[in-house]
């Protein structure tokens, strides 16, 4: 397996709505496995293929007891409920808000095999993976903020941004301990 490079914020995959996988292959397999090691060593739990460079509609998630792919997700059911919560993106690294979603959600997908599975989730698991699907259509969690509070994120944003030439951080030359003194790693998705 590979630790595949993140692509962060400036870069317009992450603003491209990604395409439906229509047959599994080989070559996504392995991308599966590769981005589970990627967000395992970045110490995410959730991570989206356009995070990835790629453009196939499925993400990775782990919340620490139950790895899941989502195949061509869709959420079929939001509670009217909403919660708030403090998230991360493993492409915008050290920038955190809070973000009100529906507490609850059901989401349809396709796992591994193409088998279709449906999975109602709430609090963080739901939370990942509105944040997760919201990716595969372009979307970032920046995007709930306020005028206000995005620019305070862009702004601090910019200064950090000159550490990842070309839209890439290099996750496999960071060291876990480089991840336990700057990040919250329970919050990246
Ligand atoms: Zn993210």
């Amino acid at each position: 397996m590979t630790i595949l490079d993140i692509r962060v914020l400036g870069d317009q995959i992450l603003r491209q709505a990604a395409v439906p996988v229509d047959v599994m292959t080989p070559d996504i397999q392995r991308l599966i496995d590769d981005m589970f090691e990627t967000m395992h060593h970045a110490r995410g739990i959730g991570l989206a293929a356009p995070q990835v460079g790629r453009t196939e509609r499925l993400a990775v998630l782990d919340l620490g007891k139950d790895p899941f792919v989502i195949i061509n997700p869709d959420i079929v059911l939001s509670s009217a409920g909403k919660a708030k919560g403090e998230e991360g993106c493993l492409s915008i690294p050290d920038i955190y808000a809070d973000v009100e979603r529906p507490k609850s959600v059901t989401v349809m997908a396709l796992d591994r095999n193409m088998k279709p599975f449906q999975r109602e989730a709430t609090d963080l698991l739901a939370r990942c993976l509105q944040h997760e699907i919201d990716h595969l259509d372009g979307k970032l969690f920046l995007d709930y903020l306020s005028v206000l509070k995005r620019t305070a994120a862009l702004a601090k944003w910019k200064l950090q941004a000159d550490d990842y030439p070309g839209y890439i951080r290099r996750v496999s030359l960071e060291t876990p301990e480089d991840l336990d003194e700057h990040q919250h790693p329970d919050e990246e998705l």
